[in-house]
């Protein structure tokens, strides 16, 4: 947890990790551990089709969680799709179960849906128009990365998605299995909350009110038609939107703290309907802003 320049408290957590209860290499209780000792404030236990309960491990909150892995190919879908601080195991789902019927069996026993590594699963447009009930994607899942499946990074997607309207809250996770130097504390979220319970944190979640890292830090803003990025010392801040040009994409340099950008327009056919950002540190770390829509 840091406190920021307003006093308020931002939590940090990882929302997917496996353990030894399904194909994960360590136990729950090794798992809490590494986290706990990493200054990790909540994380959630989602191993697949294994339901993790709520707990506590040394001041540490411990969200319910599960994976619930739809891997039906690459043409009809592999949707991965986390149920985190349900109140139970959701009712009436299987590995049958339509990607509508899990986001919704979800949400109906009170939990966040977390939809994971779009990347990794090769999701095409159409399926991710099926999950558009989630309420948050993975823009970066950290297993995914080298050396093991190389698709870590869901932006380009999440970007298209968003050009045609269709928007989540993004998070990074970890989704251990390996407890790797790739895999383990790397990818997490900071929530902006006034307490670390499992209401709080979902609430936060649900409302936008958290960002993704790997260690940066920062506040965005969008406002009076200009994104605004404050942020710790990195050594890039690029800006995306989805008009094809825009003369300035990024601010490059040492030690930037701010960054602002002015969304794009010349025509109709040009012009940013949305804007987020990315920074990056010194040491390739990077954190995410949520999506901003444009109103023009
Ligand atoms: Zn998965
Ligand atoms: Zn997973």
């Amino acid at each position: 947890m840091y406190i920021d320049s307003n006093g308020k408290k931002w939590f940090k957590g990882n929302l997917h990790t496996h353990t030894t209860v399904s194909d994960g290499i360590l136990s729950p209780q090794e798992v809490c551990k590494l986290y706990k000792d990493n200054g990790y404030d909540f994380i959630a236990l989602t191993d697949h089709w294994k339901y993790g309960e709520q707990t506590e491990f040394d001041g540490m909150l411990v969200l319910s969680g599960c994976e619930y892995n739809l891997n039906n190919g690459v043409k009809k879908g592999f949707h991965h799709i986390l149920g985190v601080g349900t109140e139970h195991f959701p009712d009436n789902i299987s590995e049958a179960s339509s990607p509508e019927e899990v986001i919704e069996a979800i949400h109906a026993c009170g939990g966040l849906v977390v939809y994971g590594h779009p990347a990794w699963s090769l999701n095409t447009f159409d399926q991710l128009l099926q999950v558009k009930d989630a309420d948050t994607v993975e823009i970066f899942n950290s297993v995914s990365d080298v050396p093991r499946n190389c698709r870590p990074d869901s932006s380009l997607l999440l970007d298209i998605m968003a050009a045609n309207d269709v928007f989540w809250t993004i998070v990074a996770t970890d989704d251990a299995h390996f407890y790797e130097k790739a895999d383990t504390c790397r990818s997490f979220i900071y929530v902006q909350a006034e307490e670390c319970t499992r209401g709080a944190i979902l609430e936060a979640i649900k409302k936008g009110n958290c960002y993704a890292s790997q260690g940066p830090t920062l506040s965005a803003k969008f406002e009076d038609n200009k994104l605004t990025v404050d942020c710790s010392p990195v050594e890039q801040i690029v800006y995306f939107g989805d008009s094809p040009w825009s003369n300035h994409r990024s601010d490059v340099g040492e030690n930037l703290t701010h960054g602002e950008y002015v969304p794009h327009y010349r025509n109709e056919a040009f012009k940013d309907t949305f804007v987020r950002a990315e920074i990056q540190d010194k040491n390739g770390r990077r954190a995410w802003t949520q999506y901003f829509k444009v109103n023009r």
